[in-house]
């Protein structure tokens, strides 16, 4: 039983708690509790832009912060969360989290961009449109500074339908970035329809690199001829970042530049890896 706890993603809970199912409902009682507590924190992954040499945005990425077992990653609850529906209730929390996060930073001229990962089914939640709108007319709204990543299969479906609440969200003042680009939808067409900021090329082309590099290269093709940003996810080497430098990739994200930190660190890690941009380190033999 041991050893089939082990390929278990959820394993430091079943141990704990008997049968699989007890367990599962058990997590989701307790997801339901921590929603009502708000006991979820956003990380941030810091993103650089090659040409300005620095820090433009900063991803959030949402933790649980589990009452009892400390912090829980967004693989171990996200799935649950978007099988039982719970993803709307999380997803509206991680939208007012960021974007008052991102008021604040406007606010205290901390300049930085802002992205939020928004889950097929939020996309599809009524209140998604609502809480946008509402923080569209903030005094502080900080215009063109959020963005809302979404991934290829929510672009399944009424395209007529997409394409309107897609321009309804950038008329309103936020950006839209494809996240995994290139792992799912295989219908191109929305590529040219849709008003797309940014393509955020999939960490399994970075780690297939060199091998995978005519994929990429297709990519940056595609993405300059929408005049939309190319960000390289999961760039963990120097090899990586070289490659794509070459190549003209516009900003990177990855461990090679800064693992996702807590709010109390990011200004620092911004200011480090800025002055590191700065330094040149950037295109010296040993970077980060
Ligand atoms: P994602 O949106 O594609 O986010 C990138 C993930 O890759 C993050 O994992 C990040 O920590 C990780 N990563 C960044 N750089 C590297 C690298 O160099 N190497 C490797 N191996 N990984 C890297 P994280 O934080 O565990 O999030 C996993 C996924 O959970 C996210 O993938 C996203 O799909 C989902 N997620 C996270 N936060 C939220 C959220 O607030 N709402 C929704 N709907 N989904 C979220
Ligand atoms: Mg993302
Ligand atoms: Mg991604
Ligand atoms: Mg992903």
């Amino acid at each position: 039983a041991s050893k089939q706890a082990g390929r278990n993603r959820v394993t430091f809970f079943t141990e704990q708690m008997g049968s699989a199912a007890n367990a599962r409902n058990t997590i989701e009682q307790e997801l339901k509790t921590s929603m009502e507590n708000r006991n979820f924190v956003l990380h941030f992954q810091p993103r650089v832009d090659l040409a300005e040499s620095r820090v433009v945005s900063a991803e959030a990425l949402v933790r649980w912060q589990h009452p009892e077992r400390g912090l829980i990653m967004p693989n171990e609850f996200i799935p649950i969360c978007e099988e039982t529906g719970m993803i709307e209730e999380l997803g509206q929390l991680v939208l007012e989290m960021g974007c008052e996060q991102a008021i604040a930073w406007h606010k205290s001229g901390f300049d930085i961009e802002i992205s939020l990962n928004i889950s097929p089914r939020q996309f599809d939640d009524e209140r998604l449109m609502q809480s946008l709108r509402k923080y569209s007319v903030h005094p502080e709204f900080p215009s063109g500074k959020i963005e809302l990543e979404i991934t290829e299969n929510v672009l399944i479906g009424d395209h007529d339908h997409i394409e309107n609440k897609l321009e309804a969200i950038a008329q309103l003042g936020y950006r839209i970035a494809i996240d995994d680009f290139g792992t799912g939808y295989s219908n191109l067409s929305y590529i040219s329809r849709f008003p797309l900021n940014c393509l955020k090329i999939d960490q399994s082309f970075i780690n297939q690199l060199p091998k995978s590099g005519p994929i990429i290269d297709l990519i940056l093709t595609l993405a300059r001829q929408i005049g939309a940003t190319v960000v390289a996810e999961g760039v963990e080497t120097a090899e990586h970042l070289d490659w794509l430098a070459d190549h003209d990739c516009e900003q990177v994200q990855g461990y090679l530049l800064s693992r996702p930190v807590p709010l109390e660190r990011l200004e620092s890690t911004v200011e480090q890896l800025n002055a590191k941009c700065k330094s040149n380190a950037l295109n010296a033999d040993t970077r980060f």
